[in-house]
Protein backbone atom coordinates (compact mmCIF):
# COMPACT_ATOMS: atom_id res chain seq x y z
CA UNK A 1 0.00 0.00 0.00
CA UNK A 2 1.59 3.40 -1.07
CA UNK A 3 2.00 4.77 2.65
CA UNK A 4 1.05 8.27 1.31
CA UNK A 5 -3.39 6.65 1.87
CA UNK A 6 -2.37 6.70 5.80
CA UNK A 7 -2.67 10.70 5.46
CA UNK A 8 -5.45 11.39 8.38
CA UNK A 9 -8.85 12.07 7.41
CA UNK A 10 -10.29 14.85 9.29
CA UNK A 11 -7.42 16.51 9.99
CA UNK A 12 -5.46 15.22 13.40
CA UNK A 13 -7.60 17.89 15.73
CA UNK A 14 -10.54 16.71 18.05
CA UNK A 15 -13.72 16.20 16.65
CA UNK A 16 -15.09 19.11 18.51
CA UNK A 17 -13.75 21.82 15.59
CA UNK A 18 -16.89 23.67 14.17
CA UNK A 19 -17.76 22.34 10.87
CA UNK A 20 -19.45 24.46 8.34
CA UNK A 21 -21.31 22.81 5.23
CA UNK A 22 -23.43 24.70 2.81
CA UNK A 23 -25.25 23.10 -0.44
CA UNK A 24 -26.03 21.26 2.98
CA UNK A 25 -30.02 20.46 1.60
CA UNK A 26 -28.21 19.20 -1.71
CA UNK A 27 -27.06 16.04 -2.81
CA UNK A 28 -23.12 16.27 -2.38
CA UNK A 29 -23.42 18.58 0.75
CA UNK A 30 -26.05 16.11 2.08
CA UNK A 31 -23.32 13.19 1.90
CA UNK A 32 -20.94 14.95 3.45
CA UNK A 33 -23.09 16.17 6.32
CA UNK A 34 -23.44 12.26 6.90
CA UNK A 35 -19.93 11.23 6.58
CA UNK A 36 -18.61 13.87 9.20
CA UNK A 37 -21.31 12.81 11.43
CA UNK A 38 -20.53 9.16 11.37
CA UNK A 39 -17.06 9.45 12.01
CA UNK A 40 -17.82 11.12 15.21
CA UNK A 41 -17.89 15.02 14.69
CA UNK A 42 -19.90 16.94 17.06
CA UNK A 43 -20.60 20.34 15.53
CA UNK A 44 -21.53 20.62 11.86
CA UNK A 45 -23.56 22.79 10.68
CA UNK A 46 -26.08 22.18 7.70
CA UNK A 47 -26.28 25.55 5.60
CA UNK A 48 -28.77 25.57 3.02
CA UNK A 49 -31.42 28.29 1.18
CA UNK A 50 -34.30 25.72 0.73
CA UNK A 51 -36.56 25.21 3.17
CA UNK A 52 -35.71 22.43 5.64
CA UNK A 53 -38.49 20.02 4.74
CA UNK A 54 -37.20 19.98 0.87
CA UNK A 55 -33.50 19.15 2.34
CA UNK A 56 -32.37 15.41 0.47
CA UNK A 57 -31.28 14.79 3.82
CA UNK A 58 -31.53 15.46 7.55
CA UNK A 59 -29.14 14.02 10.15
CA UNK A 60 -30.28 14.20 13.73
CA UNK A 61 -28.09 16.45 16.21
CA UNK A 62 -26.69 18.12 13.53
CA UNK A 63 -27.32 22.14 13.28
CA UNK A 64 -29.14 22.69 10.50
CA UNK A 65 -29.88 26.16 9.18
CA UNK A 66 -32.20 27.56 6.00
CA UNK A 67 -29.91 30.58 4.88
CA UNK A 68 -29.59 32.24 1.13
CA UNK A 69 -25.14 32.11 1.77
CA UNK A 70 -25.26 34.55 -1.47
CA UNK A 71 -25.46 37.73 0.74
CA UNK A 72 -22.78 39.39 3.52
CA UNK A 73 -24.50 38.73 6.45
CA UNK A 74 -26.07 35.35 5.88
CA UNK A 75 -22.52 33.95 4.75
CA UNK A 76 -20.99 35.39 8.16
CA UNK A 77 -23.83 33.65 10.00
CA UNK A 78 -23.18 30.94 8.52
CA UNK A 79 -19.62 30.77 9.00
CA UNK A 80 -19.78 31.88 13.21
CA UNK A 81 -16.99 30.08 15.23
CA UNK A 82 -15.95 27.81 12.31
CA UNK A 83 -12.93 25.95 11.79
CA UNK A 84 -13.68 24.26 8.34
CA UNK A 85 -15.64 25.34 5.61
CA UNK A 86 -17.00 23.24 3.01
CA UNK A 87 -18.58 25.26 0.27
CA UNK A 88 -20.74 23.40 -2.01
CA UNK A 89 -23.84 25.77 -2.36
CA UNK A 90 -23.99 26.58 -5.93
CA UNK A 91 -27.20 27.10 -8.47
CA UNK A 92 -26.81 23.99 -10.61
CA UNK A 93 -28.12 21.11 -12.60
CA UNK A 94 -27.27 18.58 -15.69
CA UNK A 95 -26.41 20.22 -19.27
CA UNK A 96 -30.18 21.13 -19.60
CA UNK A 97 -30.11 23.56 -16.91
CA UNK A 98 -26.46 24.65 -17.18
CA UNK A 99 -27.04 25.36 -20.91
CA UNK A 100 -30.24 27.13 -20.43
CA UNK A 101 -29.74 28.95 -17.03
CA UNK A 102 -26.30 30.61 -17.68
CA UNK A 103 -26.80 33.72 -15.67
CA UNK A 104 -28.19 32.15 -12.41
CA UNK A 105 -24.99 29.46 -12.75
CA UNK A 106 -22.83 32.86 -12.73
CA UNK A 107 -24.60 34.48 -9.89
CA UNK A 108 -23.24 31.79 -7.88
CA UNK A 109 -20.08 33.91 -7.93
CA UNK A 110 -21.41 35.56 -4.70
CA UNK A 111 -21.88 32.66 -2.86
CA UNK A 112 -18.41 32.05 -2.68
CA UNK A 113 -17.63 35.50 -2.94
CA UNK A 114 -18.92 36.16 0.47
CA UNK A 115 -18.55 32.56 2.13
CA UNK A 116 -14.44 32.89 1.66
CA UNK A 117 -14.62 35.99 3.22
CA UNK A 118 -16.79 35.15 5.92
CA UNK A 119 -14.59 32.29 6.36
CA UNK A 120 -11.87 34.23 6.57
CA UNK A 121 -12.96 36.89 9.25
CA UNK A 122 -14.52 34.50 11.06
CA UNK A 123 -10.50 32.75 11.54
CA UNK A 124 -10.97 29.43 9.85
CA UNK A 125 -8.02 27.52 9.44
CA UNK A 126 -9.56 25.94 6.15
CA UNK A 127 -11.93 26.81 3.34
CA UNK A 128 -12.91 24.17 0.31
CA UNK A 129 -14.44 25.01 -2.76
CA UNK A 130 -16.85 22.22 -4.93
CA UNK A 131 -15.14 23.30 -8.32
CA UNK A 132 -16.09 21.52 -11.53
CA UNK A 133 -14.53 19.76 -14.69
CA UNK A 134 -16.63 22.05 -16.45
CA UNK A 135 -13.99 24.97 -15.57
CA UNK A 136 -12.20 22.62 -18.01
CA UNK A 137 -11.31 23.92 -21.77
CA UNK A 138 -14.47 23.47 -24.35
CA UNK A 139 -11.83 23.07 -26.83
CA UNK A 140 -10.46 19.92 -25.42
CA UNK A 141 -13.35 18.15 -25.50
CA UNK A 142 -14.84 17.91 -28.45
CA UNK A 143 -14.18 14.03 -29.49
CA UNK A 144 -15.91 11.65 -27.35
CA UNK A 145 -12.50 9.75 -27.52
CA UNK A 146 -10.81 12.73 -25.76
CA UNK A 147 -7.75 12.21 -23.74
CA UNK A 148 -8.36 12.36 -19.89
CA UNK A 149 -8.35 16.14 -18.73
CA UNK A 150 -5.28 17.23 -17.12
CA UNK A 151 -5.22 20.31 -14.37
CA UNK A 152 -3.42 22.20 -16.29
CA UNK A 153 -5.70 21.81 -19.24
CA UNK A 154 -7.78 24.75 -17.52
CA UNK A 155 -5.50 27.37 -19.20
CA UNK A 156 -5.84 28.65 -21.62
CA UNK A 157 -8.52 29.35 -20.22
CA UNK A 158 -11.82 28.52 -22.78
CA UNK A 159 -14.56 27.06 -20.05
CA UNK A 160 -17.99 26.12 -20.31
CA UNK A 161 -20.13 29.35 -20.52
CA UNK A 162 -21.42 30.40 -17.53
CA UNK A 163 -20.83 27.36 -14.90
CA UNK A 164 -17.12 26.66 -16.20
CA UNK A 165 -16.16 30.59 -16.10
CA UNK A 166 -17.76 31.03 -12.55
CA UNK A 167 -16.08 27.97 -11.10
CA UNK A 168 -12.96 29.43 -12.33
CA UNK A 169 -13.23 32.49 -11.17
CA UNK A 170 -14.01 31.14 -7.98
CA UNK A 171 -11.10 28.98 -7.84
CA UNK A 172 -9.16 32.32 -8.24
CA UNK A 173 -10.50 33.84 -5.01
CA UNK A 174 -9.34 30.89 -3.25
CA UNK A 175 -5.81 30.89 -4.68
CA UNK A 176 -5.55 34.43 -3.88
CA UNK A 177 -6.99 33.88 -0.24
CA UNK A 178 -4.18 31.69 0.21
CA UNK A 179 -1.65 34.19 -1.68
CA UNK A 180 -2.42 37.14 0.11
CA UNK A 181 -4.03 36.32 3.46
CA UNK A 182 -2.58 32.85 4.36
CA UNK A 183 -5.96 30.95 4.68
CA UNK A 184 -5.78 27.18 3.48
CA UNK A 185 -8.01 27.05 0.76
CA UNK A 186 -8.49 23.64 -1.28
CA UNK A 187 -10.35 23.18 -4.57
CA UNK A 188 -11.49 20.05 -5.94
CA UNK A 189 -13.15 19.94 -9.66
CA UNK A 190 -15.64 17.39 -9.51
CA UNK A 191 -16.29 15.22 -12.69
CA UNK A 192 -20.04 14.28 -12.55
CA UNK A 193 -21.16 12.85 -9.01
CA UNK A 194 -23.64 10.28 -9.04
CA UNK A 195 -25.63 8.12 -6.31
CA UNK A 196 -28.45 7.93 -4.00
CA UNK A 197 -30.23 10.70 -2.52
CA UNK A 198 -29.63 12.99 -5.53
CA UNK A 199 -31.81 14.80 -7.85
CA UNK A 200 -33.54 11.99 -10.10
CA UNK A 201 -36.62 14.29 -11.50
CA UNK A 202 -37.63 18.13 -12.30
CA UNK A 203 -34.92 19.13 -14.63
CA UNK A 204 -31.96 19.63 -12.41
CA UNK A 205 -30.67 15.89 -12.73
CA UNK A 206 -27.85 14.46 -14.49
CA UNK A 207 -27.59 11.75 -17.25
CA UNK A 208 -27.07 8.61 -14.90
CA UNK A 209 -30.27 9.74 -12.69
CA UNK A 210 -32.12 10.91 -15.80
CA UNK A 211 -31.52 7.40 -17.76
CA UNK A 212 -32.49 5.57 -14.48
CA UNK A 213 -35.72 7.81 -14.17
CA UNK A 214 -36.41 7.73 -17.58
CA UNK A 215 -35.88 3.72 -17.75
CA UNK A 216 -37.86 3.11 -14.61
CA UNK A 217 -40.70 5.03 -16.27
CA UNK A 218 -40.66 3.28 -19.20
CA UNK A 219 -40.61 0.08 -17.31
CA UNK A 220 -43.72 1.00 -15.05
CA UNK A 221 -45.66 2.50 -17.35
CA UNK A 222 -45.08 0.08 -20.47
CA UNK A 223 -43.84 2.88 -23.27
CA UNK A 224 -41.17 0.41 -24.38
CA UNK A 225 -39.16 3.68 -25.36
CA UNK A 226 -36.61 5.86 -24.23
CA UNK A 227 -35.40 9.17 -25.35
CA UNK A 228 -31.65 10.01 -25.35
CA UNK A 229 -29.85 13.79 -25.41
CA UNK A 230 -27.85 13.65 -28.26
CA UNK A 231 -26.79 10.70 -30.64
CA UNK A 232 -25.75 8.52 -27.66
CA UNK A 233 -21.92 8.65 -28.53
CA UNK A 234 -21.07 11.47 -25.65
CA UNK A 235 -18.49 10.25 -23.30
CA UNK A 236 -18.21 10.80 -19.75
CA UNK A 237 -16.96 9.53 -16.08
CA UNK A 238 -18.54 9.33 -12.81
CA UNK A 239 -17.73 9.53 -9.75
CA UNK A 240 -19.95 7.48 -7.06
CA UNK A 241 -21.04 9.89 -3.95
CA UNK A 242 -19.02 7.89 -1.33
CA UNK A 243 -16.03 8.10 -3.38
CA UNK A 244 -16.48 11.89 -3.35
CA UNK A 245 -16.86 12.47 -0.15
CA UNK A 246 -14.04 10.49 0.88
CA UNK A 247 -11.81 12.42 -1.71
CA UNK A 248 -13.30 15.73 -0.45
CA UNK A 249 -11.57 14.68 3.29
CA UNK A 250 -8.58 14.01 1.98
CA UNK A 251 -7.65 16.80 -0.10
CA UNK A 252 -9.19 19.04 2.47
CA UNK A 253 -6.46 17.90 4.39
CA UNK A 254 -3.65 17.62 2.66
CA UNK A 255 -1.05 20.23 2.97
CA UNK A 256 0.01 19.71 -0.22
CA UNK A 257 -2.51 20.49 -2.03
CA UNK A 258 -3.22 24.06 -0.37
CA UNK A 259 -4.52 26.39 -3.28
CA UNK A 260 -3.71 23.77 -5.69
CA UNK A 261 -6.87 22.92 -8.18
CA UNK A 262 -7.16 19.10 -8.50
CA UNK A 263 -9.42 16.34 -10.36
CA UNK A 264 -11.42 14.29 -8.42
CA UNK A 265 -13.79 12.10 -10.71
CA UNK A 266 -13.66 8.43 -11.76
CA UNK A 267 -11.39 7.53 -15.06
CA UNK A 268 -13.80 4.75 -16.27
CA UNK A 269 -14.91 6.44 -19.42
CA UNK A 270 -18.90 5.89 -20.96
CA UNK A 271 -20.72 6.38 -23.75
CA UNK A 272 -24.19 7.43 -22.98
CA UNK A 273 -25.29 4.43 -25.42
CA UNK A 274 -23.23 2.12 -22.74
CA UNK A 275 -25.34 3.68 -19.70
CA UNK A 276 -28.51 3.28 -21.09
CA UNK A 277 -27.30 -0.79 -21.97
CA UNK A 278 -26.30 -1.15 -18.53
CA UNK A 279 -28.99 0.62 -16.92
CA UNK A 280 -31.81 -1.56 -19.03
CA UNK A 281 -29.71 -4.54 -17.85
CA UNK A 282 -29.97 -3.51 -14.14
CA UNK A 283 -33.75 -2.99 -14.53
CA UNK A 284 -34.11 -6.09 -16.74
CA UNK A 285 -35.95 -4.18 -19.88
CA UNK A 286 -35.40 -3.38 -23.59
CA UNK A 287 -36.34 -0.26 -24.73
CA UNK A 288 -36.01 1.52 -28.49
CA UNK A 289 -33.45 4.33 -28.39
CA UNK A 290 -35.13 7.95 -30.17
CA UNK A 291 -32.24 10.22 -29.99
CA UNK A 292 -32.73 14.17 -30.01
CA UNK A 293 -30.55 15.55 -31.84
CA UNK A 294 -31.64 19.25 -30.74
CA UNK A 295 -31.13 18.22 -26.85
CA UNK A 296 -28.47 19.79 -25.12
CA UNK A 297 -25.31 17.21 -24.94
CA UNK A 298 -22.77 19.11 -23.49
CA UNK A 299 -19.11 18.00 -24.54
CA UNK A 300 -17.83 15.40 -27.03
CA UNK A 301 -16.11 13.33 -24.46
CA UNK A 302 -14.98 13.87 -20.57
CA UNK A 303 -12.30 12.04 -18.65
CA UNK A 304 -10.68 12.62 -15.40
CA UNK A 305 -6.39 12.38 -15.57
CA UNK A 306 -5.93 10.85 -11.86
CA UNK A 307 -2.11 11.08 -11.94
CA UNK A 308 -2.04 14.14 -9.87
CA UNK A 309 -4.16 12.78 -6.89
CA UNK A 310 -2.26 9.40 -7.44
CA UNK A 311 0.43 10.32 -6.56
CA UNK A 312 0.10 13.05 -3.63
CA UNK A 313 -2.90 11.09 -2.20
CA UNK A 314 -2.26 7.23 -3.24
CA UNK A 315 -5.41 7.02 -3.99
CA UNK A 316 -8.40 7.48 -6.63
CA UNK A 317 -12.12 7.15 -6.99
CA UNK A 318 -12.71 3.64 -7.64
CA UNK A 319 -16.45 2.34 -6.67
CA UNK A 320 -16.93 0.52 -10.35
CA UNK A 321 -19.63 1.88 -11.93
CA UNK A 322 -21.99 -0.59 -12.26
CA UNK A 323 -21.88 -0.96 -8.85
CA UNK A 324 -22.41 2.37 -7.98
CA UNK A 325 -25.26 2.60 -10.84
CA UNK A 326 -27.13 -0.36 -9.00
CA UNK A 327 -27.58 1.44 -5.67
CA UNK A 328 -28.18 4.70 -7.52
CA UNK A 329 -31.25 2.54 -9.68
CA UNK A 330 -32.49 0.88 -6.88
CA UNK A 331 -33.11 4.63 -4.82
CA UNK A 332 -34.39 5.66 -7.67
CA UNK A 333 -37.23 2.91 -8.55
CA UNK A 334 -38.13 3.46 -4.47
CA UNK A 335 -38.50 7.08 -5.07
CA UNK A 336 -40.28 6.20 -8.02
CA UNK A 337 -42.82 4.13 -6.29
CA UNK A 338 -43.32 6.20 -3.33
CA UNK A 339 -44.22 9.41 -5.44
CA UNK A 340 -46.64 6.83 -7.67
CA UNK A 341 -48.31 6.23 -4.59
CA UNK A 342 -48.10 9.53 -3.15
CA UNK A 343 -50.27 10.68 -6.69
CA UNK A 344 -52.63 7.25 -6.12
CA UNK A 345 -53.42 8.94 -2.55
CA UNK A 346 -54.10 11.89 -3.28
CA UNK A 347 -56.24 11.43 -6.22
CA UNK A 348 -57.54 8.10 -5.48
CA UNK A 349 -59.19 7.87 -8.93
CA UNK A 350 -56.36 7.98 -10.69
CA UNK A 351 -55.76 4.66 -12.17
CA UNK A 352 -52.69 3.33 -14.05
CA UNK A 353 -52.98 1.83 -17.31
CA UNK A 354 -50.73 -0.81 -16.52
CA UNK A 355 -52.70 -1.85 -13.57
CA UNK A 356 -56.63 -1.29 -14.19
CA UNK A 357 -58.26 -4.32 -15.16
CA UNK A 358 -60.85 -4.60 -18.26
CA UNK A 359 -63.63 -5.53 -15.96
CA UNK A 360 -62.60 -2.07 -14.43
CA UNK A 361 -62.20 -0.49 -17.54
CA UNK A 362 -65.90 -1.44 -18.30
CA UNK A 363 -67.71 -0.12 -15.05
CA UNK A 364 -65.64 3.08 -15.61
CA UNK A 365 -67.09 3.41 -19.11
CA UNK A 366 -70.77 3.11 -18.02
CA UNK A 367 -70.40 5.27 -14.80
CA UNK A 368 -70.96 9.01 -14.80
CA UNK A 369 -67.98 11.41 -14.96
CA UNK A 370 -65.54 10.94 -11.88
CA UNK A 371 -63.85 13.93 -10.24
CA UNK A 372 -60.65 14.69 -11.99
CA UNK A 373 -61.19 12.35 -15.10
CA UNK A 374 -59.77 14.64 -17.91
CA UNK A 375 -58.46 16.91 -16.19
CA UNK A 376 -54.50 15.93 -16.16
CA UNK A 377 -55.10 13.53 -13.48
CA UNK A 378 -52.97 11.22 -14.72
CA UNK A 379 -49.51 12.97 -14.72
CA UNK A 380 -45.91 11.62 -14.39
CA UNK A 381 -44.15 14.84 -13.78
CA UNK A 382 -41.36 16.40 -16.62
CA UNK A 383 -40.29 13.74 -18.91
P1 LIG B 1 -27.20 20.20 -5.58
O1 LIG B 1 -27.98 21.08 -6.49
O2 LIG B 1 -27.80 18.90 -5.19
O3 LIG B 1 -26.84 20.98 -4.25
C1 LIG B 1 -26.50 22.35 -4.22
C2 LIG B 1 -27.27 22.97 -3.08
O4 LIG B 1 -26.87 24.35 -2.96
C3 LIG B 1 -28.78 22.96 -3.29
O5 LIG B 1 -29.42 22.27 -2.24
C4 LIG B 1 -29.16 24.43 -3.29
O6 LIG B 1 -30.39 24.71 -2.65
C5 LIG B 1 -27.99 25.05 -2.52
N1 LIG B 1 -27.85 26.46 -2.80
C6 LIG B 1 -27.88 27.06 -4.02
N2 LIG B 1 -27.74 28.39 -3.86
C7 LIG B 1 -27.62 28.62 -2.54
C8 LIG B 1 -27.46 29.79 -1.77
N3 LIG B 1 -27.41 31.00 -2.33
N4 LIG B 1 -27.39 29.67 -0.41
C9 LIG B 1 -27.47 28.46 0.19
N5 LIG B 1 -27.62 27.31 -0.51
C10 LIG B 1 -27.70 27.40 -1.85
O7 LIG B 1 -25.78 20.00 -6.26
P2 LIG B 1 -24.61 18.98 -5.91
O8 LIG B 1 -24.57 17.98 -6.98
O9 LIG B 1 -24.73 18.54 -4.52
O10 LIG B 1 -23.35 19.94 -6.10
C11 LIG B 1 -22.60 20.46 -4.99
C12 LIG B 1 -21.42 21.26 -5.51
O11 LIG B 1 -20.60 20.41 -6.32
C13 LIG B 1 -21.80 22.45 -6.39
O12 LIG B 1 -20.88 23.49 -6.18
C14 LIG B 1 -21.61 21.92 -7.79
O13 LIG B 1 -21.35 22.95 -8.72
C15 LIG B 1 -20.42 21.01 -7.60
N6 LIG B 1 -20.32 19.97 -8.63
C16 LIG B 1 -21.21 18.97 -8.67
C17 LIG B 1 -21.11 17.99 -9.65
C18 LIG B 1 -22.08 16.83 -9.73
O14 LIG B 1 -21.91 15.97 -10.61
N7 LIG B 1 -23.08 16.74 -8.87
C19 LIG B 1 -20.08 18.06 -10.61
C20 LIG B 1 -19.20 19.12 -10.55
C21 LIG B 1 -19.31 20.06 -9.54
Amino acid sequence: MNPKTRIPTNGSGTKDRQIVITGAGGFIGGALVHYFHDNGFVRIRAVDKKPLPEWYQRVPGVESLSLDVSTEENSVRACEGATEVYNLAADMGGMGFIERYRIECLRSVLINTHMIEAAYRAGAERYFFSSSACAYNVELQKDPQARALRESDAYPAMAERGYGWEKLISEMFCQEYWAERSLKTFIARFHNVYGPCGTWEGGREKAPAAIARKVIEAKYEGSGEIDIWGDGSQTRSFMFIDDCVRGIDLIMHCEELISTPINLGSHELISVDDLVSMVEEIAQVKLERRYDLTAPRGVGGRNSDNTLIKSILGWEPSTPFREGMRKTYEWIEEQYRLREARAEKESPLRLSAATYSLSEENQLANSPPLRGEGQGAVEFGPS
